[in-house]
């Protein structure tokens, strides 16, 4: 199972400082009672006197305050420092209410009373002590506990500039890269930061600067976290942990010290690595932010950003940072010098899940159990998923009574699961998969028979959540900023790709290619209006693009402003039209002599879910020759 990081968070409980706060009350108001007020009831000075002359008193002790007689002559010292009033207890004790009176004294002497003043002196320390010392170590002492708790309860006023990193001392972190699986790209670029960390001469000898910042991205579940933990533990150094949610505070300004703080602590106790969780909470775009914003947020973010400048390689900070929305962390935070490494953190395929099943039932007592028919079954899981679903099987199986997990517990286990996932959209058919899989084949075979298009990197068919079936990942080549109408075609073609394998090979057409269809439309509308490559407006640009937008604010994408009649739009419209037909034809055309290496790589992609830039190249080189 997984390693709980210890939690170090040094005040236990509210409940159990009440308790405190309570018997520092009641001890406060004993002493009080005792020494403060002296509890003894006073008598009427004139019956003071009468006692006196009757001859009960035998000795008076003269105060400030008080006149306190007693029906002894021995004069008692105090028996304790804790206790001085205690005294012998046959004697009695009178008392009253010091007057100004010069009658007592003659009264005193002719009884034979013996007669003798006590200033407060005697007692001066105690009772500062007790009027002043104590109560400022109570009030300090309810004050430190109000602030801890502030603290605990995620901030106040109070609990300003104060840090809730989480700050994990080296050695404390078991987690390893062994006990991450199925993300092997996202693994293998963090063995290198932690090589990082513990050579850092080897890369600054040759003159190379050590990355500050690595971003892991990836869908909820799929190990960020974990991962994050693993370098700390591999690379036995302090390991900083917080979340980007702790920085956001009501009070402006509170973010930012707090960021400041740990940015201090860190550089102490470097080398070490800083890890920002959910780093989307303080690092959404400012751009935007129409209509006010959020103030405290950017102070956040240019405190962090300023933090992130401030250190270099050599300071053995290392940031990183975990978010599943990197589409709205602000611009200035992926620049070169902040987080320069962007690490994807990918929903696992087949053999992936696998592996993760087979670290978390290491801990589970299993029966006869086909693992790998487990993540068979599993198309979409995350880790997360299938760590829980190893729990739920072992549970089922505790619940059947029975010593051991079985096969039939994991399956139980997994129609749980899916029920809720499938309301998160993420379980699709098997008839569902094989559309998906043609399709996305169809993207990437035309990509690789069109010349001079980017090769083709990676095609998977694993869900991905918010709508989208798979996906085919190209990367360019070499930076483009001319494009020929040739290649505007052949981008057309690769996104109609899709769509016209499933209907060569299904004879039907789906709502899969929605996406696809805006995109190819979109690039040829561009071609008719932006860059004049239609028959009749040939030469002509016309559309212009505008500078702001209606609040005065640059929008990202440049307003457009038409400049053609209805008639054009027409025009437009139906040319449009023409060029989806006259490509989709060409791409028919195409795929139809492939179908069966069409059919070879879906049913590869089904089985494996993705397929490399490698392996998809030797599908296709396979068929090239088969085919000479
Ligand atoms: P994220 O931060 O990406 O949302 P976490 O790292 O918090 O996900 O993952 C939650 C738990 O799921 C982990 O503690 C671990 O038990 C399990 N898990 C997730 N991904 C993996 C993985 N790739 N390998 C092994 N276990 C995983
Ligand atoms: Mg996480
Ligand atoms: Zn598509």
């Amino acid at each position: 199972m997984s390693l709980k990081l210890p939690d170090l968070k040094p005040f236990k409980g509210w409940k159990f400082s009440l308790v405190y706060i309570g018997i520092l009350v009641l001890g406060m108001s004993l002493f009080n009672y005792m020494f403060m007020n002296k509890s003894q009831p006073t008598i009427d000075y004139s019956e003071f006197k009468n006692k006196i002359a009757a001859g009960e008193i035998k000795r008076v002790e003269l105060s400030d305050n008080y006149f306190t007689g007693f029906s002894s002559t021995k004069r008692e010292m105090p028996s304790m420092l804790w206790f001085p009033h205690t005294r012998v207890a046959a004697e009695t004790t009178y008392r009253t209410v010091a007057l100004n009176d010069p009658d007592l004294l003659k009264l005193m002497d002719e009884r034979a009373v013996s007669y003798y003043g006590v200033s407060r002196d005697g007692n001066a320390l105690l009772s500062i002590f007790f009027s002043w010392v104590l109560p400022i170590v109570f009030f300090f002492i309810i004050w430190r506990f109000l602030m801890k708790r502030m603290g605990n309860m995620g901030g106040g006023v109070l609990s300003v500039g104060q840090n809730k990193a989480v700050i994990v001392a080296e050695g404390d972190i078991l987690t390893r890269f062994t006990d991450v699986a199925g993300v092997d790209e996202a693994k293998d670029e963090l063995v290198e930061v932690v090589d990082f960390l513990k050579n850092p001469k080897k890369y600054t000898d040759i003159g190379g600067k050590i990355p500050k910042g690595v971003l892991l991205v990836g869908p909820p579940g799929t190990g960020k976290t974990l991962l994050a933990r693993a370098v700390a533990g591999e690379a036995h150094v302090a390991f900083f942990r917080m979340s980007g949610a702790d920085f956001v505070e009501m009070f402006v300004g509170v973010g930012a010290a707090r960021v400041r703080d740990l940015f201090k602590q860190a550089r102490v106790k470097a080398p070490c690595i800083i890890f920002i969780d959910e780093l989307d909470a303080i690092g959404k775009s400012r751009i935007n932010n129409i209509g006010g914003g959020n103030d405290e947020r950017e102070q956040t973010l240019n405190q962090l950003l300023v933090e992130m400048d401030g250190f270099d390689a050599t300071s053995g900070l290392i940031l990183l940072a975990a978010t599943n929305r990197p589409d709205v962390l602000d611009p200035a935070l992926l620049r070169p010098g902040r987080f320069d490494r962007q690490v994807l953190v990918d929903r696992p395929d087949v053999k992936g899940r696998e592996a993760i099943l087979r670290i978390h039932a290491q801990t589970v007592k299993l029966g006869s159990v086909d693992l790998e028919a487990i993540a068979r079954m599993t198309s979409g899981f995350v880790g997360a998923d299938l760590a829980n679903i190893v729990n739920e099987a072992a549970l089922l199986a505790v619940r059947a009574g029975r010593q051991i997990v079985i096969q039939k517990d994991f399956e139980e286990a997994i129609e749980k699961t899916v029920a809720g996932l499938q309301k998160k959209n993420r379980i699709i058919s098997e008839d569902e998969r094989r559309i998906v899989a043609f399709h996305e084949t169809g993207h990437a075979l035309i990509a690789a028979f069109t010349p001079g298009m980017d090769p083709v990197q990676k095609i998977s068919i694993i869900p991905r959540g918010f709508g989208a079936l798979g996906y085919t990942l190209q990367m360019p080549v070499e930076d483009r900023y001319l494009m020929t109408e040739d290649e505007l075609r052949s981008k057309i073609n690769v996104l109609l790709g899709g769509r016209a394998a499933e209907e060569l090979m299904f004879g039907k057409i789906s709502t899969g290619a929605a996406n696809d269809l805006t995109k190819a439309a979109d690039i040829a509308r561009r071609m008719i209006t932006d860059y004049g490559m239609s028959d009749r407006f040939k030469h002509v640009a016309l559309t212009s693009r505008g500078g702001t937008s209606m609040l005065g604010i640059p929008s990202q994408e440049p307003l457009l402003q038409r400049e053609y009649s209805e008639a054009t739009q027409q025009y437009i419209d139906d040319e449009i039209a023409h060029i989806m037909e006259k490509q989709y034809a060409a791409v028919t055309q195409d795929l139809t002599m492939n179908k069966k290496l069409l059919t070879t790589v879906a049913e590869r992609l089904l089985e494996k879910e993705s397929l490399d830039e490698k392996e998809f190249k030797e599908l296709v080189e396979n068929e090239r020759l088969t085919a000479l």
